[in-house]
């Protein structure tokens, strides 16, 4: 009997990626995260939501290491990667967008996708990076503006390039900040589809996003994080009728108002 719960183990953790156990990240006296879990499966699509400032963005901050924890540690790929350097955790796989695209204004649309290529996860050359940053940009359905500066991108262009970025490291993770934000309903489509294909690729994905219909259509598993503590998990629909997670939403609604 043993041996076989410690197989069933060993079998879990085999397909888990992302481990992070009670990360606490404290802002002077703001517990932004508050001994946060999270865990996520390689091949799956995570949907992480919440109120307004519960802590989503910062969990990023800390998976892609920007910043350290106060607390807790987070393990990737089975290695402790607590405190590791953004640098480094693009190296082993670790890659995210942000949340206000930042691209470099001063380059062209493919070029921007080149850089990411060159320093990645594998060395390319210039050349071999710009062949590359064009299939990437063809991917991300941007094909017809690789050639023009980045300045000329709208909000949504800019959106799925910060995705090109992203995919031209090459990451076994890829965490996604509210890429859909601030879309139209068709944009919002597009996006939707290209995250489904970057995840047929084999990525595994943690998607924070605001729109709770993009998630629940999107993801394989929900979490919810409510003052910086995950309140719930699991199925998506299971999850949206939590009372815990009514009750998180109603409340941040009602101080909307
Ligand atoms: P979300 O992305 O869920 O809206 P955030 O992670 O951005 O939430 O913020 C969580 C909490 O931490 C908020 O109270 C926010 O004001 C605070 N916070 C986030 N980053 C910082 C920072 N760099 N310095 C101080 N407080 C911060
Ligand atoms: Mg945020």
């Amino acid at each position: 009997m043993t041996t076989t719960t410690e197989g069933q183990r060993q079998s879990q953790n085999a397909d888990l990626l992302l481990d992070c156990r009670q990360v606490t990240m404290a802002f002077g006296g703001v517990l932004a995260l508050n001994e946060a879990d999270l865990q996520v499966y390689r091949g799956e699509i995570l949907g992480l939501v919440g109120p307004n400032g519960s802590g989503k963005t910062t969990l990023i901050n800390v998976i892609s290491g920007q910043y350290r924890p106060t607390a807790g540690r987070l393990i990737f790929d089975g290695a402790d990667i607590t405190g590791a350097r953004p640098n480094r955790l693009a190296h082993i796989g670790v890659a995210r967008t942000y949340q206000v695209p930042r691209p470099f204004t001063s380059s062209t649309v493919l070029d921007n996708v080149a850089l990411a290529w060159m320093f990645g996860r594998r060395a390319h050359s210039r050349r071999d990076a710009r062949n590359l940053a064009r299939e990437t940009l063809a991917f991300a359905g941007l094909a017809e503006k690789a050639d023009l500066p980045v300045t000329k991108l709208n909000l949504h262009e800019r959106k799925f390039l910060e995705l090109a970025r992203a995919l031209a490291l090459e990451p076994k993770l890829l965490l996604l900040d509210e890429v859909l934000a601030g879309l139209n309903p068709s944009e919002v489509q597009l996006g939707v589809e290209l995250i489904r294909r970057i995840r047929d690729q084999g990525v595994t994905l943690v998607f924070v996003e605001h729109n709770v219909n993009a998630v629940i259509q999107l993801s394989d598993r929900m979490a919810v994080l409510n003052y910086g503590r995950k309140i719930a998990e699991g199925d998506p629909q299971q999850v949206m009728d939590d009372p815990a997670v009514v009750a998180a939403y109603l409340g941040d609604a009602y101080v909307a108002r």
